[in-house]
């Protein structure tokens, strides 16, 4: 390992120019940097892996993304949203299976209709499930009623992705209009956390005219933020978006993969106590994407429980793995995979140190 590198991850506190020297370093450092943000990991939350069983309950969305494939415009995909039984019938499944959680995400949609609809299934859930059952929503932006409706309901979990926290990387990659605006994502991302939730951000990796220092300060934004809970994914092009239009380069797409897991592995030297999601995205690109993210420092996987009719139009990036498999073989396969080095975290639902921490302090 170069003395540099060393140095570094024997700091406590890493600065900017810290972070991009990690980015940036020969395979050989980045390993150390994995391994070293692995152990830091089992030190501050446990060798433990834990699971929430991902609904994808429709992908009817307002709004128009320039990355996303279920983006408004996008109008070769037929569009869904799955009927409350079988959403019930998914959670079910999750709680009969002992995952100890599931996540509710879908396209934004801020009508009454969807709000109600989702404080229902929310509501219900809990019930059913006598509370054991904890519950992530990841519905976009809302207004802060609508989140204190959901928190009520029995909700304690939000992911809100920055995607990019660099306000001009941000207007890059969304339309230039009221509805996609940095700060109002922001606003909501504080709602959310005033509100009570474990709140979760994340960032793409590898957009187009990204540096590498736009991806320290995302790292720094995160850590400033004072975030529970990270879900960060490489950047892979939709061919019916306008940012995949032109299709994929693989060499770039394994260099995105491999930064990733970088990132990956400095929030967990960042901010040892939180949760940090292994992504599907990553096994897009590598059959053992998600082990090694977790091998890099992340402790959270999302076994796809949508029904399977569905998944074909949940294709928010291009070749998202598990479409066409059944679930249950889906959901084996993972544990078997997951039970080759970490413990899984069955029954719980797998709360950060670092919420309570910042719940007591306020
Ligand atoms: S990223 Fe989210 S808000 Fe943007 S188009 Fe896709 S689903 Fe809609």
């Amino acid at each position: 390992m170069s003395s540099l590198i060393e140095s570094i991850l024997n700091k406590d506190d890493l600065d900017r120019s810290d972070i991009i020297a990690l980015l940036r370093c020969g395979e050989e450092d980045a390993t150390m940097l994995c391994r070293k943000a692995a152990l830091v990991r089992n030190q501050y939350v446990g060798n433990v892996v834990y699971l929430r069983g991902l609904i994808e309950f429709s992908n009817i969305c307002g709004k128009n993304c320039l990355y996303c494939g279920i983006r408004r415009d996008n109008r070769q995909i037929e569009r869904y949203t799955i009927p409350n039984s079988e959403v019930i019938e998914a959670a079910m499944t999750a709680y009969r299976m002992n995952f100890g959680s599931i996540a509710i995400q879908s396209g934004e949609n801020s009508s009454e209709e969807f709000t109600s609809n989702i404080e229902y299934l929310v509501h219900t859930i809990r019930e059913m499930t006598n509370g054991h059952l904890g519950i992530t929503l990841s519905l976009g932006e809302q207004n802060r009623e609508t989140y204190q409706r959901w928190f009520d309901a029995g909700a304690h979990r939000y992911l809100l992705r920055i995607e990019a926290s660099s306000q001009s990387l941000y207007r890059r990659v969304h339309p230039d209009d009221d509805m996609h605006r940095y700060h109002r994502r922001l606003e909501c991302l504080k709602m959310i956390k005033e509100i009570g939730y474990q709140t979760g951000t994340g960032v793409m990796v590898g957009l187009p005219s990204q540096t590498l220092t736009d991806l320290a300060d995302d790292i720094i934004f995160m850590r400033d933020f004072d975030i529970d809970m990270c879900g960060m994914g490489p950047f892979i092009e939709h061919s019916d978006t306008p940012l995949g239009k032109n299709g994929s380069d693989n060499l770039y797409l394994r260099e995105r993969f491999n930064l990733t897991l970088r990132m990956i592995a400095i929030i967990r030297l960042v901010m040892k106590d939180i949760n940090i999601v292994a992504s599907t995205a990553m096994q897009t690109i590598d059959p053992l994407g998600r082990e090694m993210a977790l091998g890099s420092g992340a402790n959270v996987v999302m076994p796809n429980l949508t029904p399977s009719r569905y998944r074909d139009g949940y294709r928010i990036y291009a070749g998202k793995p598990g479409y066409r498999k059944v679930d249950e073989s889906n959901i084996s396969g993972l544990r078997l995979e997951l039970l080759s080095g970490m413990t899984v975290g069955f029954g719980a639902w797998g709360d950060t140190p670092h919420f309570e921490k910042r719940i007591s302090k306020s």
